[in-house]
Protein backbone atom coordinates (compact mmCIF):
# COMPACT_ATOMS: atom_id res chain seq x y z
CA UNK A 1 0.00 0.00 0.00
CA UNK A 2 1.57 3.65 -1.20
CA UNK A 3 0.89 7.17 0.42
CA UNK A 4 -1.42 7.54 -2.38
CA UNK A 5 -3.98 5.43 -1.53
CA UNK A 6 -7.89 6.55 -1.78
CA UNK A 7 -9.54 5.68 1.36
CA UNK A 8 -12.96 5.44 2.14
CA UNK A 9 -14.84 8.46 3.74
CA UNK A 10 -15.01 6.18 6.88
CA UNK A 11 -11.38 5.46 6.88
CA UNK A 12 -10.19 8.71 5.86
CA UNK A 13 -12.05 9.64 8.76
CA UNK A 14 -10.54 7.81 11.19
CA UNK A 15 -6.89 8.48 9.79
CA UNK A 16 -8.19 12.81 9.84
CA UNK A 17 -8.90 12.04 13.81
CA UNK A 18 -5.80 10.28 14.84
CA UNK A 19 -3.45 12.77 12.89
CA UNK A 20 -5.14 15.61 14.76
CA UNK A 21 -4.69 12.87 18.43
CA UNK A 22 -1.46 12.48 17.38
CA UNK A 23 -0.20 16.31 17.12
CA UNK A 24 -2.09 16.72 20.61
CA UNK A 25 -0.02 13.67 22.33
CA UNK A 26 3.36 15.16 20.55
CA UNK A 27 2.38 18.74 22.01
CA UNK A 28 1.87 16.82 25.53
CA UNK A 29 5.42 15.34 24.59
CA UNK A 30 7.04 18.64 24.30
CA UNK A 31 5.72 19.54 27.16
CA UNK A 32 7.14 16.70 29.03
CA UNK A 33 10.15 16.73 27.68
CA UNK A 34 10.56 20.79 28.59
CA UNK A 35 9.60 19.85 32.28
CA UNK A 36 12.19 17.02 32.45
CA UNK A 37 15.22 18.84 30.79
CA UNK A 38 13.99 22.97 31.55
CA UNK A 39 11.34 23.77 33.86
CA UNK A 40 12.69 26.18 36.93
CA UNK A 41 10.96 24.66 39.85
CA UNK A 42 7.97 27.29 40.31
CA UNK A 43 6.60 25.98 36.78
CA UNK A 44 6.21 22.38 37.89
CA UNK A 45 3.07 22.40 39.32
CA UNK A 46 0.93 25.00 36.36
CA UNK A 47 2.85 22.02 34.53
CA UNK A 48 1.18 19.39 36.11
CA UNK A 49 -2.33 21.40 35.16
CA UNK A 50 -1.41 22.01 31.58
CA UNK A 51 -0.59 18.54 30.91
CA UNK A 52 -3.52 17.11 32.40
CA UNK A 53 -5.91 19.26 30.34
CA UNK A 54 -4.58 18.00 27.23
CA UNK A 55 -4.87 14.40 28.31
CA UNK A 56 -8.62 14.62 29.01
CA UNK A 57 -9.05 16.70 25.93
CA UNK A 58 -7.54 13.74 24.38
CA UNK A 59 -9.58 11.27 26.20
CA UNK A 60 -12.61 13.08 25.41
CA UNK A 61 -12.07 13.47 21.85
CA UNK A 62 -10.94 9.33 21.34
CA UNK A 63 -13.72 8.19 23.50
CA UNK A 64 -16.74 8.90 22.17
CA UNK A 65 -20.11 6.85 21.07
CA UNK A 66 -19.22 8.08 17.45
CA UNK A 67 -15.36 6.90 17.49
CA UNK A 68 -16.58 3.71 18.40
CA UNK A 69 -19.23 3.72 16.03
CA UNK A 70 -17.02 4.83 13.42
CA UNK A 71 -13.86 2.05 14.33
CA UNK A 72 -17.09 -0.88 14.14
CA UNK A 73 -18.03 0.43 10.79
CA UNK A 74 -14.95 0.27 9.77
CA UNK A 75 -14.18 -2.81 10.88
CA UNK A 76 -16.92 -4.53 8.84
CA UNK A 77 -15.61 -2.55 6.12
CA UNK A 78 -12.04 -3.86 6.32
CA UNK A 79 -13.35 -7.26 7.17
CA UNK A 80 -10.10 -9.02 8.21
CA UNK A 81 -8.46 -6.71 10.70
CA UNK A 82 -5.44 -9.29 10.98
CA UNK A 83 -5.02 -8.77 7.21
CA UNK A 84 -1.48 -7.18 6.27
CA UNK A 85 -2.79 -3.87 4.55
CA UNK A 86 -2.01 -1.08 6.52
CA UNK A 87 -5.65 -0.57 6.96
CA UNK A 88 -6.23 -3.24 8.49
CA UNK A 89 -3.93 -3.11 11.09
CA UNK A 90 -4.73 0.85 11.77
CA UNK A 91 -8.10 -0.38 12.59
CA UNK A 92 -6.99 -3.14 14.40
CA UNK A 93 -4.46 -1.05 16.41
CA UNK A 94 -7.10 1.76 17.41
CA UNK A 95 -9.90 -0.93 18.02
CA UNK A 96 -7.33 -2.08 20.64
CA UNK A 97 -6.99 1.32 22.02
CA UNK A 98 -10.58 2.31 21.95
CA UNK A 99 -11.19 -0.77 24.07
CA UNK A 100 -8.60 -0.23 26.82
CA UNK A 101 -9.55 3.49 26.76
CA UNK A 102 -13.06 2.58 27.09
CA UNK A 103 -13.64 0.25 29.36
CA UNK A 104 -12.30 1.44 32.27
CA UNK A 105 -14.99 3.26 33.95
CA UNK A 106 -14.13 7.10 34.97
CA UNK A 107 -13.94 6.01 39.38
CA UNK A 108 -11.60 3.70 38.55
CA UNK A 109 -9.07 5.61 36.69
CA UNK A 110 -9.77 8.83 38.83
CA UNK A 111 -9.30 6.54 42.09
CA UNK A 112 -5.97 4.86 40.04
CA UNK A 113 -4.58 8.86 39.75
CA UNK A 114 -4.74 9.65 43.22
CA UNK A 115 -3.73 6.79 44.63
CA UNK A 116 -0.74 7.04 42.23
CA UNK A 117 -0.01 10.47 43.31
CA UNK A 118 -0.04 9.47 47.12
CA UNK A 119 1.92 6.24 46.62
CA UNK A 120 4.62 8.48 44.48
CA UNK A 121 5.20 10.81 47.36
CA UNK A 122 5.31 7.65 50.42
CA UNK A 123 7.51 5.23 47.74
CA UNK A 124 9.93 8.85 47.71
CA UNK A 125 9.88 8.81 51.68
CA UNK A 126 9.99 5.18 51.97
CA UNK A 127 13.14 4.63 49.90
CA UNK A 128 14.80 8.32 51.63
CA UNK A 129 14.31 6.48 55.03
CA UNK A 130 14.82 2.79 53.86
CA UNK A 131 11.20 1.64 55.38
CA UNK A 132 8.79 -0.23 53.36
CA UNK A 133 6.01 -0.35 55.87
CA UNK A 134 5.36 3.52 54.60
CA UNK A 135 4.88 2.31 50.96
CA UNK A 136 3.41 -0.40 51.80
CA UNK A 137 -0.30 0.27 52.83
CA UNK A 138 -0.06 2.14 49.46
CA UNK A 139 1.08 -0.81 47.26
CA UNK A 140 -1.59 -2.81 48.73
CA UNK A 141 -3.96 -0.08 47.31
CA UNK A 142 -2.50 -0.31 44.40
CA UNK A 143 -2.60 -4.01 43.70
CA UNK A 144 -6.01 -4.30 44.61
CA UNK A 145 -6.86 -1.53 41.91
CA UNK A 146 -4.74 -3.33 39.43
CA UNK A 147 -6.67 -6.02 40.18
CA UNK A 148 -9.72 -4.59 39.59
CA UNK A 149 -8.66 -3.05 36.26
CA UNK A 150 -7.55 -6.87 35.27
CA UNK A 151 -10.97 -8.24 35.71
CA UNK A 152 -12.65 -5.31 33.12
CA UNK A 153 -10.71 -7.79 30.85
CA UNK A 154 -12.28 -11.14 31.58
CA UNK A 155 -12.06 -13.25 30.11
CA UNK A 156 -8.04 -14.44 30.49
CA UNK A 157 -6.42 -17.02 30.78
CA UNK A 158 -4.45 -15.18 33.59
CA UNK A 159 -5.03 -12.18 35.45
CA UNK A 160 -1.64 -11.09 34.84
CA UNK A 161 -2.12 -10.93 30.73
CA UNK A 162 -3.98 -7.70 30.77
CA UNK A 163 -1.50 -5.97 32.50
CA UNK A 164 1.20 -6.94 30.21
CA UNK A 165 -0.45 -6.65 27.09
CA UNK A 166 -0.42 -2.65 27.96
CA UNK A 167 3.02 -2.94 27.47
CA UNK A 168 4.15 -6.30 25.32
CA UNK A 169 0.68 -6.30 22.96
CA UNK A 170 -0.19 -9.88 22.45
CA UNK A 171 2.23 -11.64 25.10
CA UNK A 172 0.46 -14.14 27.56
CA UNK A 173 2.23 -14.49 30.95
CA UNK A 174 2.53 -18.31 30.14
CA UNK A 175 4.87 -16.78 27.48
CA UNK A 176 7.02 -15.03 29.52
CA UNK A 177 6.60 -17.74 32.49
CA UNK A 178 8.09 -20.20 29.72
CA UNK A 179 10.85 -17.87 28.66
CA UNK A 180 11.89 -16.82 31.78
CA UNK A 181 11.87 -20.70 33.69
CA UNK A 182 14.35 -21.84 31.06
CA UNK A 183 16.48 -18.57 31.06
CA UNK A 184 16.60 -18.54 34.88
CA UNK A 185 18.76 -21.42 36.07
CA UNK A 186 21.07 -21.05 33.15
CA UNK A 187 22.07 -17.67 34.09
CA UNK A 188 22.39 -18.33 37.54
CA UNK A 189 24.55 -21.48 36.88
CA UNK A 190 26.81 -18.84 34.20
CA UNK A 191 27.04 -16.48 37.13
CA UNK A 192 28.37 -18.67 39.57
CA UNK A 193 30.97 -19.73 37.11
CA UNK A 194 31.81 -16.02 36.66
CA UNK A 195 31.70 -15.30 40.32
CA UNK A 196 34.93 -18.28 40.72
CA UNK A 197 37.32 -16.42 38.64
CA UNK A 198 38.98 -13.33 39.18
CA UNK A 199 37.31 -10.13 38.45
CA UNK A 200 39.12 -7.79 36.00
CA UNK A 201 40.11 -4.18 37.08
CA UNK A 202 37.77 -1.52 36.08
CA UNK A 203 39.28 1.44 38.57
CA UNK A 204 40.06 3.64 35.66
CA UNK A 205 36.68 4.20 34.45
CA UNK A 206 35.33 4.97 38.22
CA UNK A 207 36.69 8.07 37.87
CA UNK A 208 35.44 11.59 37.05
CA UNK A 209 36.15 12.47 33.24
CA UNK A 210 35.96 15.66 31.81
CA UNK A 211 32.24 16.00 31.48
CA UNK A 212 32.96 18.16 28.16
CA UNK A 213 35.25 15.60 26.34
CA UNK A 214 32.54 12.85 27.43
CA UNK A 215 29.71 14.45 25.20
CA UNK A 216 32.22 14.94 22.64
CA UNK A 217 33.04 10.91 22.22
CA UNK A 218 28.93 10.37 22.97
CA UNK A 219 27.84 12.53 20.47
CA UNK A 220 30.75 11.09 17.96
CA UNK A 221 29.45 7.53 18.43
CA UNK A 222 26.08 8.43 17.73
CA UNK A 223 26.80 10.19 14.97
CA UNK A 224 28.60 6.75 13.25
CA UNK A 225 25.93 5.07 14.61
CA UNK A 226 23.32 6.96 12.07
CA UNK A 227 21.75 9.27 14.69
CA UNK A 228 20.29 11.62 12.42
CA UNK A 229 20.60 15.03 14.28
CA UNK A 230 18.76 16.72 11.62
CA UNK A 231 15.83 15.46 13.46
CA UNK A 232 16.89 14.99 16.68
CA UNK A 233 18.99 16.42 19.80
CA UNK A 234 20.57 15.24 23.31
CA UNK A 235 20.33 17.37 26.71
CA UNK A 236 21.46 16.97 29.90
CA UNK A 237 18.28 15.49 32.14
CA UNK A 238 18.77 13.81 35.71
CA UNK A 239 17.01 10.46 34.31
CA UNK A 240 18.09 9.65 30.48
CA UNK A 241 15.11 9.37 28.35
CA UNK A 242 13.98 9.33 24.77
CA UNK A 243 10.82 11.07 23.46
CA UNK A 244 9.53 11.98 20.40
CA UNK A 245 7.27 15.17 18.50
CA UNK A 246 6.98 13.39 15.42
CA UNK A 247 8.97 11.18 13.09
CA UNK A 248 11.01 14.56 12.32
CA UNK A 249 11.82 15.08 16.21
CA UNK A 250 13.62 12.00 17.97
CA UNK A 251 14.96 13.86 21.36
CA UNK A 252 17.42 12.02 23.64
CA UNK A 253 19.03 12.86 26.75
CA UNK A 254 21.82 11.92 29.06
CA UNK A 255 23.72 12.87 32.04
CA UNK A 256 27.06 13.12 33.16
CA UNK A 257 28.21 11.34 36.30
CA UNK A 258 31.69 12.21 37.95
CA UNK A 259 32.23 8.80 39.45
CA UNK A 260 31.98 6.93 36.17
CA UNK A 261 33.98 8.12 33.19
CA UNK A 262 31.52 5.79 30.59
CA UNK A 263 28.09 5.49 31.87
CA UNK A 264 27.13 9.02 30.04
CA UNK A 265 28.50 7.04 27.22
CA UNK A 266 26.72 3.85 27.60
CA UNK A 267 23.19 5.27 28.24
CA UNK A 268 23.84 7.91 25.27
CA UNK A 269 24.37 4.82 23.15
CA UNK A 270 21.38 3.15 24.89
CA UNK A 271 19.23 6.13 24.03
CA UNK A 272 20.55 6.40 20.66
CA UNK A 273 18.87 3.04 19.99
CA UNK A 274 15.77 4.04 20.90
CA UNK A 275 15.58 7.00 19.01
CA UNK A 276 16.80 5.79 16.19
CA UNK A 277 14.15 3.35 15.83
CA UNK A 278 12.16 6.42 16.23
CA UNK A 279 13.58 8.41 13.24
CA UNK A 280 13.49 4.90 11.00
CA UNK A 281 9.44 4.15 11.22
CA UNK A 282 8.49 4.77 7.36
CA UNK A 283 7.57 8.33 6.73
CA UNK A 284 4.00 7.37 5.23
CA UNK A 285 2.80 6.58 9.11
CA UNK A 286 3.35 10.26 9.48
CA UNK A 287 1.05 11.49 12.25
CA UNK A 288 -0.86 7.66 11.41
CA UNK A 289 -2.40 5.24 13.86
CA UNK A 290 0.95 2.74 13.31
CA UNK A 291 3.15 5.64 13.60
CA UNK A 292 4.25 4.53 17.67
CA UNK A 293 6.45 1.40 18.00
CA UNK A 294 5.64 -2.50 17.91
CA UNK A 295 5.85 -2.82 22.08
CA UNK A 296 8.12 -1.86 24.70
CA UNK A 297 10.31 -5.15 24.44
CA UNK A 298 10.95 -4.27 20.51
CA UNK A 299 12.21 -0.77 22.07
CA UNK A 300 14.55 -1.94 24.15
CA UNK A 301 16.12 -4.28 21.55
CA UNK A 302 16.89 -1.77 19.64
CA UNK A 303 18.36 0.26 22.73
CA UNK A 304 20.37 -2.49 24.22
CA UNK A 305 21.67 -3.63 20.60
CA UNK A 306 23.97 -0.29 20.57
CA UNK A 307 24.45 -0.34 23.87
CA UNK A 308 26.01 -3.83 24.74
CA UNK A 309 26.01 -5.61 21.87
CA UNK A 310 28.01 -2.93 19.80
CA UNK A 311 29.03 -0.89 22.14
CA UNK A 312 30.70 -3.10 24.73
CA UNK A 313 31.77 -5.09 21.69
CA UNK A 314 35.62 -5.66 20.68
CA UNK A 315 35.63 -4.78 17.34
CA UNK A 316 33.73 -1.42 18.66
CA UNK A 317 35.92 -0.24 20.93
CA UNK A 318 39.09 -1.10 18.35
CA UNK A 319 37.98 1.48 16.45
CA UNK A 320 36.63 4.11 19.11
CA UNK A 321 39.46 3.40 21.90
CA UNK A 322 42.30 5.39 20.20
CA UNK A 323 39.84 8.58 20.64
CA UNK A 324 39.21 7.75 24.28
CA UNK A 325 42.51 7.56 24.58
CA UNK A 326 43.53 11.01 23.09
CA UNK A 327 40.42 12.63 25.38
CA UNK A 328 41.09 10.63 28.16
CA UNK A 329 45.19 10.49 28.74
CA UNK A 330 45.16 11.04 32.31
CA UNK A 331 43.36 8.02 32.93
CA UNK A 332 43.57 5.97 29.83
CA UNK A 333 47.21 5.87 28.02
CA UNK A 334 48.67 3.66 30.91
CA UNK A 335 45.39 1.05 30.46
CA UNK A 336 45.58 -1.70 27.28
CA UNK A 337 42.27 -2.26 24.78
CA UNK A 338 42.33 -5.22 26.15
CA UNK A 339 42.01 -4.51 29.85
CA UNK A 340 39.60 -1.34 28.80
CA UNK A 341 37.09 -3.92 27.04
CA UNK A 342 37.59 -6.60 29.96
CA UNK A 343 37.00 -3.21 32.27
CA UNK A 344 34.01 -2.02 30.85
CA UNK A 345 32.58 -5.75 30.61
CA UNK A 346 33.41 -6.89 34.17
CA UNK A 347 30.79 -9.19 35.89
CA UNK A 348 29.16 -7.82 39.17
CA UNK A 349 26.13 -8.63 40.84
CA UNK A 350 24.85 -5.31 42.48
CA UNK A 351 21.33 -4.79 44.48
CA UNK A 352 20.33 -2.05 41.88
CA UNK A 353 18.70 -2.86 38.71
CA UNK A 354 20.16 -0.31 36.63
CA UNK A 355 23.42 -0.55 37.39
CA UNK A 356 23.48 -4.33 36.70
CA UNK A 357 25.89 -5.84 34.08
CA UNK A 358 24.34 -8.17 30.93
CA UNK A 359 25.24 -11.01 33.03
CA UNK A 360 22.98 -10.38 35.92
CA UNK A 361 20.41 -7.68 34.65
CA UNK A 362 18.07 -10.50 33.61
CA UNK A 363 17.83 -11.95 37.03
CA UNK A 364 16.69 -8.96 38.62
CA UNK A 365 13.81 -8.85 36.11
CA UNK A 366 13.00 -12.40 36.94
CA UNK A 367 12.87 -11.45 40.95
CA UNK A 368 9.88 -8.65 39.93
CA UNK A 369 8.26 -10.60 37.33
CA UNK A 370 7.56 -13.48 40.00
CA UNK A 371 6.65 -10.91 42.62
CA UNK A 372 4.54 -9.15 40.02
CA UNK A 373 2.76 -12.37 39.41
CA UNK A 374 2.41 -13.74 42.86
CA UNK A 375 0.77 -10.00 43.79
CA UNK A 376 -2.04 -10.56 41.11
CA UNK A 377 -2.77 -13.80 42.16
CA UNK A 378 -2.63 -13.76 45.45
CA UNK A 379 -0.17 -15.77 46.41
CA UNK A 380 1.86 -13.12 47.30
CA UNK A 381 1.03 -10.79 50.24
CA UNK A 382 2.73 -6.99 49.85
CA UNK A 383 3.95 -7.01 53.92
CA UNK A 384 6.35 -10.30 52.88
CA UNK A 385 7.83 -8.55 49.60
CA UNK A 386 11.01 -7.37 51.86
CA UNK A 387 11.53 -11.04 53.03
CA UNK A 388 10.67 -12.64 49.71
CA UNK A 389 12.77 -10.06 47.66
CA UNK A 390 16.07 -10.55 49.80
CA UNK A 391 15.54 -14.20 49.84
CA UNK A 392 15.38 -14.04 45.87
CA UNK A 393 18.32 -12.10 45.20
CA UNK A 394 20.10 -14.63 47.74
CA UNK A 395 19.46 -17.05 45.46
CA UNK A 396 19.93 -15.60 42.25
CA UNK A 397 22.63 -13.27 42.97
CA UNK A 398 24.21 -14.69 45.75
CA UNK A 399 23.57 -11.42 47.67
CA UNK A 400 21.35 -9.38 49.97
CA UNK A 401 20.42 -6.37 49.82
CA UNK A 402 21.71 -4.37 53.22
CA UNK A 403 18.38 -2.14 53.44
CA UNK A 404 15.06 -2.03 51.41
CA UNK A 405 16.22 1.35 49.97
CA UNK A 406 18.76 -1.05 47.69
CA UNK A 407 16.19 -3.67 48.06
CA UNK A 408 12.24 -3.61 47.01
CA UNK A 409 11.61 -0.06 47.65
CA UNK A 410 14.67 1.08 44.59
CA UNK A 411 12.31 0.91 41.34
CA UNK A 412 9.37 3.57 40.96
CA UNK A 413 7.33 1.65 38.88
CA UNK A 414 5.24 0.12 41.25
CA UNK A 415 3.87 3.69 42.73
CA UNK A 416 3.23 4.63 39.51
CA UNK A 417 0.72 1.65 39.40
CA UNK A 418 3.43 0.15 36.49
CA UNK A 419 2.63 -3.62 37.02
CA UNK A 420 3.63 -5.67 33.87
CA UNK A 421 6.72 -3.62 32.49
CA UNK A 422 9.36 -4.98 34.09
CA UNK A 423 9.95 -8.06 31.38
CA UNK A 424 9.71 -6.58 28.84
CA UNK A 425 13.38 -5.20 29.29
CA UNK A 426 14.27 -8.82 29.64
CA UNK A 427 12.30 -9.88 26.58
CA UNK A 428 14.19 -6.87 24.94
CA UNK A 429 17.54 -8.20 25.56
CA UNK A 430 16.58 -11.43 24.37
CA UNK A 431 15.39 -9.98 21.33
CA UNK A 432 18.32 -7.56 20.69
CA UNK A 433 20.63 -11.08 20.13
CA UNK A 434 17.84 -12.78 18.20
CA UNK A 435 18.21 -9.90 15.74
CA UNK A 436 22.09 -9.68 15.63
CA UNK A 437 22.00 -12.98 14.67
CA UNK A 438 20.02 -13.39 11.97
CA UNK A 439 21.39 -9.57 11.06
CA UNK A 440 25.39 -11.11 11.00
CA UNK A 441 24.01 -14.07 9.56
CA UNK A 442 23.02 -12.52 6.50
CA UNK A 443 25.92 -9.79 6.88
CA UNK A 444 29.16 -11.87 8.00
CA UNK A 445 31.19 -8.72 7.57
CA UNK A 446 29.84 -6.69 10.27
CA UNK A 447 32.22 -7.13 13.19
CA UNK A 448 35.21 -6.07 10.13
CA UNK A 449 32.82 -2.83 9.39
CA UNK A 450 32.34 -2.00 13.07
CA UNK A 451 36.24 -2.51 13.64
CA UNK A 452 36.27 0.33 11.01
CA UNK A 453 33.53 2.61 12.69
CA UNK A 454 30.78 1.65 9.48
CA UNK A 455 27.78 0.89 10.90
CA UNK A 456 24.96 1.94 8.01
CA UNK A 457 25.04 -2.63 7.13
CA UNK A 458 23.41 -2.72 10.78
CA UNK A 459 21.31 0.46 10.88
CA UNK A 460 20.02 -0.64 7.47
CA UNK A 461 19.02 -3.91 8.56
CA UNK A 462 17.57 -2.79 11.52
CA UNK A 463 15.58 0.07 9.49
CA UNK A 464 14.26 -2.62 6.82
CA UNK A 465 13.13 -5.43 9.12
CA UNK A 466 12.29 -3.65 12.56
CA UNK A 467 11.65 -0.08 12.36
CA UNK A 468 9.99 0.65 9.55
CA UNK A 469 7.20 -1.20 10.22
CA UNK A 470 6.24 1.57 13.11
CA UNK A 471 3.09 -0.65 15.20
CA UNK A 472 1.58 -2.45 12.24
CA UNK A 473 2.94 -5.94 13.83
CA UNK A 474 2.88 -7.19 16.99
CA UNK A 475 5.62 -7.83 18.50
CA UNK A 476 5.92 -11.72 18.31
CA UNK A 477 5.15 -11.22 14.27
CA UNK A 478 7.98 -8.89 14.29
CA UNK A 479 10.25 -11.44 15.39
CA UNK A 480 8.90 -14.04 13.78
CA UNK A 481 9.19 -12.08 10.04
CA UNK A 482 12.79 -10.95 11.15
CA UNK A 483 14.46 -13.84 12.85
CA UNK A 484 11.87 -16.91 12.07
CA UNK A 485 11.25 -17.55 15.49
CA UNK A 486 9.64 -15.73 18.43
CA UNK A 487 11.01 -14.35 21.47
CA UNK A 488 13.65 -17.42 22.91
CA UNK A 489 16.21 -17.43 25.73
CA UNK A 490 18.78 -19.90 23.98
CA UNK A 491 20.40 -17.21 22.02
CA UNK A 492 20.70 -14.58 24.33
CA UNK A 493 22.14 -17.64 26.89
CA UNK A 494 24.58 -18.59 23.97
CA UNK A 495 25.67 -14.72 23.58
CA UNK A 496 26.36 -14.78 27.01
CA UNK A 497 28.22 -18.00 26.89
CA UNK A 498 30.54 -16.36 24.03
CA UNK A 499 31.27 -13.23 25.21
CA UNK A 500 31.84 -14.04 29.36
CA UNK A 501 33.42 -17.95 28.39
CA UNK A 502 36.21 -16.01 26.46
CA UNK A 503 36.54 -12.95 29.33
CA UNK A 504 36.46 -15.16 32.21
CA UNK A 505 38.40 -17.99 30.86
CA UNK A 506 35.70 -20.40 31.87
MG1 LIG B 1 15.48 1.79 27.55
Amino acid sequence: MTDKTEHSEKMQKLLDLIAELSDLSHISAVLGWDQYVNIPPGGVEERGTQSAALGRILHEKFTTDEVGQLIADLEEEVGDLTAETDEARAVKVIKKQYEKQTKVPLPLIMESIKATTVANNAWVEAKTKSDFSIFEPHLEKIVDLRKQYADLFKPFDHIYDPLLDDYEPGMKTADVKEIFDALRPQQVALLQEIAEKEPPDNGFIKQNFKEEYQKIIGRYVITRFGYDWNRGRLDVAPHPFTTEFGLGDVRITTRYLEDDGVSALFSTMHEAGHAMYGQGVAEKYKRHPLSGAASLAIHESQSRLWENIIGRSKEFWSFFYPSMQMLFPEYLTDISLTDFYRGINRVEPSYIRVEADEATYNLHIMLRLEIEIGLMEGTIEVADLPEIWNTRMEEYLGITPPDDAQGVLQDIHWSGGMIGYFPTYALGNLASVQLWDKMLEENPNVPDEIARGEFDTILGWMREHVHQYGSKYEPQEIMIKATGSKITPEPYVQYLRDKYGEIYSL
